[in-house]
Order: C-alpha cells, then structure tokens, then sequence
C-alpha cells in the first residue's frame, strides 16, 4: 500500500490481486470499442453526514455491494461526468479541461440534493486512476482512455427526502477512435418527446435525464435515423439538443448561432470550448433561441450551410439530415460534413492532443 497526498484527502492503494493477463488485455485495446472494456482499478470516495468525505482508494476494479433500499435504486439519486485522458504528441498523458467536469459535476450535485465534493479531490481522484491504469490506454491512434465519475445515494432508507450517504466511484474505460478523419453525417429525427422542462433537471447530468431519453433514441432508430433533437417543453418550438450532445448552425455569412443555457440544457464543455475557438478566429457566434422552423426554412433557403452537434465521445458530428413527423425531411448543405465543421473538429483536436500550443490552459499534463 502506497499512500499519496495531493489534496486533503489522502488516497489508499490496492493493487489488484489478479489484472487482466497483458497479452488479453493488449488483444483487447487493438479494438476497444466505446464503453465495454474496463480497466483493472476504480476509485471510490464514500460521503456521510457524519463524516463527510472518507476513505478515498484506488482498488480493484469489482461489483460494488448495495442495500435494496439503497436511495439511489428507487429515487435515482445519481450524476455522473464524462472525460477523457489523451495521449499527447510527446507521449505523455493529459485531461482536458477536468476542472471543468469538476465544476458541473457540484452543479449537478446541487441540482440532485447531493453532497459536492471538492473539485481538486474530482480532479486528484482523475488522475490516480489514470496514473495506475496507464497501461489500458488503447494503441490504436485516436484512442483515448474515457474516465466516468458518478455519484449514487447509498443510503437504506425508502423515506423520500435526500440520502445521507453517497458513493463516489470514477472507472475507466478504453475508447477508440470514434471517427478517425471526422464523422459521417448523422440525420436527426425532431422528437415529439420533451427531453427537459423549465425547472426540471436539464442542465444536471443525471442518469434519470438518459433514462427518459431513450423510448425517444429507440424511436429515431426504428424510423431509420441516426440521433434525436428535443425541442422546448413550453412552445415545442425551440431547438435544444440531441439527447447527448450539443447543437451548432452555421451560416453562409460565416456566423454561429448556439442555443442559449436557458436552464433546460446541459452545458457542454465541448460546447463551451468551440464557442471559444470560434470567437478566436473572428467569427460571430450568437447563443440564442432558434426553432424548428427557421431551421427548416434556413436550411432550404441556403442561408444556413451546415450544423454540428458536439461533446466529449465524438467531439464534432455533422447533421446532414432532418426529419419532422409533421413537416417531412429537409437537407443540411450538401448532407454531408461541412467545411467550418470539419476545421473546428481539427483545432479542437490538435488541443487536446498538445499538436498546437495550449493558449486557454484548457489541457492538463498528468506526467
Ligand atoms: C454530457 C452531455 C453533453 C455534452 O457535454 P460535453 O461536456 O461536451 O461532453 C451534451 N448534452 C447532454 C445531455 C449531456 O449529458
């Protein structure tokens, strides 16, 4: 056992007594996929009323054991974040932004009636699993190790009211490239499900949030289409987002338009960063509410040449195509990806993989 103390909470070593043999486990990251390979340790930070904060460890990766009426099983009292570790150009390992995922994951916490934990202990807990579980980082270029910290109400208790005991856990998981020159196109399918209302958990990333959205996801599918965009519950008007990822427009007078955080939307740092980079080079971009008709009417009209939705899996995704159930189909552009698009996902990318100098402060070295 080693002990290491970056923050005020100290974190315990155990070594996994039996690691997945190296020769199974480099088979495996020559294709990882997204999110079903795992690597061999965890961290988990427990929380009471009591005693706060506790017992910080990086250990085996293993199920973890739950009271039936643990509160997060029947009121779903969870969050969650979503980052990746990088390899950078000169070999050494970075997270991107993770103050960031820090800061939302309290936001998020609030929102659910949890206890925030401090963002240096999310950020030192980050970088305790990626410095044990190195080795998992995936070969294949592009790759990169995605991390997932939650938080779970553990408490035995079936009253309603908040729990008084919490679980932090990160793991980490072996993700490849996504889309290794960009992605394709994706076409969108206009949900007549309502994703989030005003007042409501939109802007927390909460498991429950997912759970709703996925009769919409399933109906995309099944209709042929790739993604879901909501729009508000109010006016079933305005555009929000797809069911994990933000949404960009771009115009043939070379300006953006993003919907605004009006509450009902998570707040990308994806999002956050291109509305940055855009701003950097020169090009007006506008957070502001824009609806499902003057899409459709931009779009036909040429005045709208290209659309994007953003987050950390796939960082850029162009919309090539719209499908309402009541007005029909119309086509982005040319239906494929865009030029601003395409331009925006590689300076972004060369960021985060330390190609072009880090000016935002936005990349973290872990070594
Ligand atoms: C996580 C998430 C996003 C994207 O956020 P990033 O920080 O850019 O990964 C967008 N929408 C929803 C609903 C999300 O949960």
């Amino acid at each position: 056992m080693a002990t290491l103390a970056p923050a005020p909470l100290a974190f315990t070593h155990i070594a996994h007594p039996a690691r997945v043999p190296d020769a199974t486990r480099v088979e495996a990251l020559k294709d990882p996929g997204f999110g079903k390979l795992y690597s061999d340790h965890m961290v988990t930070i427990d929380w009471s009323e009591d005693a706060g904060w506790h017992d910080a460890t990086v250990g085996p990766l293993q199920p973890i054991s739950l009271h039936p009426a643990a509160a997060v099983l029947h009121y779903a009292q969870e969050i969650f974040e979503g980052l990746k570790a990088y390899r950078l150009a000169d070999g050494a390992m970075a997270l991107f932004r993770p103050q960031a995922n820090a800061a939302r994951f309290n936001s998020s916490a609030r929102r659910l009636a949890m206890p925030e934990l401090p963002e240096d202990v999310f950020v030192a807990a980050c970088r305790e699993l990626v410095a044990v579980d190195r080795d998992w980082f995936p070969s294949v270029e592009g790759g990169s190790l995605y991390l997932r910290p939650f938080m779970i109400a553990t408490e035995a208790f079936l009253g309603v009211r908040p729990a008084k005991q919490y679980k932090f856990i990160i793991i980490a998981s072996p993700a490849g490239n996504y889309f290794k020159s960009g992605a394709p196109a994706v076409s969108i399918w206009v949900s007549q499900y309502t994703r989030a209302a005003p007042g409501g958990t939109g802007a927390a990333k909460c498991g429950g949030n997912y759970a709703a959205s996925l009769v919409p996801q399933a109906e995309a599918l099944e209709r042929g289409h790739d993604q879901v965009v909501f729009l508000d519950a109010e006016e079933h008007k305005w555009i929000e987002e797809l069911g994990g990822m933000n949404l960009y427009f771009v115009f043939d007078d070379g300006s953006l338009v993003t919907p605004a955080l009006t509450g009902t939307i998570l707040p990308g740092i994806t999002r956050d960063s291109l509305l940055t980079l855009a701003r950097e080079e020169g090009l007006t971009v506008r957070e502001e509410r824009y609806s499902i008709d003057q899409w459709r009417a931009d779009a036909q009209s040429g005045r709208l040449v290209e659309t994007f939705a953003c987050g950390t899996a796939a960082v850029v995704t162009p919309v090539g195509k719209v499908t309402d159930p009541i007005d029909g189909e119309f086509v982005i552009g040319s239906g494929g990806p865009g030029q601003l698009t395409g331009r925006l996902r590689q300076r972004l990318v060369a960021i985060q993989r330390g190609d072009v100098p880090d000016t935002h402060d936005w990349v973290m070295r872990l070594d």
